[in-house]
């Protein structure tokens, strides 16, 4: 089987040259084919020799996803079916704005963590993605949406925030991001990438050692009796000790607060009193806040909070002096909007199935 040159991060790509025999500039000029042209064809990269090209051709490819689906929001918002295989496919979105393009990734087919708000949850896990099927988004919705004029990709930043949880699935994430960040590749600024949590808390330290880029994490709740039934993690791993987590991640993190996400759920967890209790539980954390609307998806337990609503519980962080933004909702005519990629998962938890059983 031939070597897909997508799953090798830079130091990897260096390894396998010289493996067969060539110096490592060689990987660097083949990753800026790959990365800065957007180039899958040996046969185009024309400083190499041709030699070169022709072992290329036997030994390996540059295979990102295949699409299934692609569809555009009215809003531009873009959003690509990706075929990962045996079953399953995962979502790629674009968020294009004036001073920016957003590109929300997957990290795997499915989740198994089941927070109570999330239509990915509910639809079970399947498997890790590989390094090449994760930086094969960004690589596919670049080469899609075409360079600008002036010769840059439309990606500018990319938050890992779409199927899955990065960090149970962290080796092939930094590799991912290694790629994003390369001055060989995409050469992305650290500020620019941003991995989202629900909160694995040694899997934080361990991004924040190997490759610390911004950070969210998925909070939508002001203590642990809630936390642990929205987002069930929590049982494993508290709140005292995810924000000790996040103290520590700041030490060596591009930026100097972290974002707190959090879907306003209708009378579960927007109230005035939770709010306080938040500033009082975040009180020690450089931290912004992200208010989400929630995005109802087929069988949802819960109800969006009211316009209302959300800005009183802004304006009582935003009196704490904590940054509170409401986020727009982009996309949600494909089901683009976040909590709300789907994809397609061959549940190997067998959830979906219990869930058939216990629902009306
Ligand atoms: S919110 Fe994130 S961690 Fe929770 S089930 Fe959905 S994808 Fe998984």
């Amino acid at each position: 089987m031939k070597q897909n040159l997508l799953d090798f991060e830079p130091a990897a790509m260096a390894v396998w040259f010289a493996e067969h025999g060539e110096k490592p500039f060689r990987a660097k000029q083949v990753m800026r084919w790959i990365y800065k042209n957007g180039e899958s064809d040996f046969d185009a990269m024309s400083d190499l020799a041709i030699s070169l090209r022709e072992k290329l051709k036997q030994l390996a490819c540059i295979q990102p996803p295949s699409v299934i689906r692609e569809e555009t929001a009215t809003d531009g918002t873009h959003k690509w079916l990706l075929n990962v295989g045996t079953g399953n496919a995962v979502e790629a979105v674009f968020i294009p704005e004036d001073d920016r393009g957003t590109l929300c990734i997957s990290t795997q087919a499915g989740c198994a963590l089941d927070c109570s708000f999330c239509s990915t949850g509910k639809q079970g896990f399947n498997r890790n993605l590989s390094t090449a099927e994760i930086i094969g988004q960004v690589w596919w919705a670049n080469h899609e949406l075409g360079k600008h004029e002036e010769g840059n990709w439309p990606v500018t930043n990319v938050v890992l925030m779409g199927m899955g949880e990065p960090l149970l699935n962290l080796d092939n994430t930094v590799s991912a991001l290694r790629l994003m960040l390369d001055d060989h590749c995409y050469g992305l600024s650290r500020r620019r990438v941003t991995v989202s949590t629900s909160g694995v808390v040694p899997a934080m330290d361990r991004l924040r050692d190997e490759c610390p880029v911004a950070l969210a994490i998925s909070l939508h709740a002001p203590n642990d009796k809630l936390r642990n039934e929205l987002v069930p993690i929590n049982q494993k791993y508290p709140l005292q000790e995810l924000m000790a987590a996040c103290l520590r991640y700041l030490e060596k993190a591009p930026r100097d607060f972290v974002t707190f996400e959090y879907v306003m759920l209708a009378g579960v967890n927007d109230g005035v009193h939770q709010a306080r209790e938040l500033i009082n539980l975040v009180h020690d954390v450089p931290c912004k806040f992200n208010l989400i609307p929630f995005n109802p998806f087929p069988q949802a337990p819960y109800q969006r909070s009211d316009m209302e609503t959300v800005k009183r519980f802004r304006d009582v962080l935003m009196q704490a002096g904590i940054v509170t933004t409401i986020r727009k909702i982009r996309g949600d005519d494909i089901a683009a909007a976040c909590g709300q990629l789907a994809g397609q998962v061959q549940d190997k938890t067998k959830r979906a199935h219990r869930l058939a059983e216990v629902r009306p």
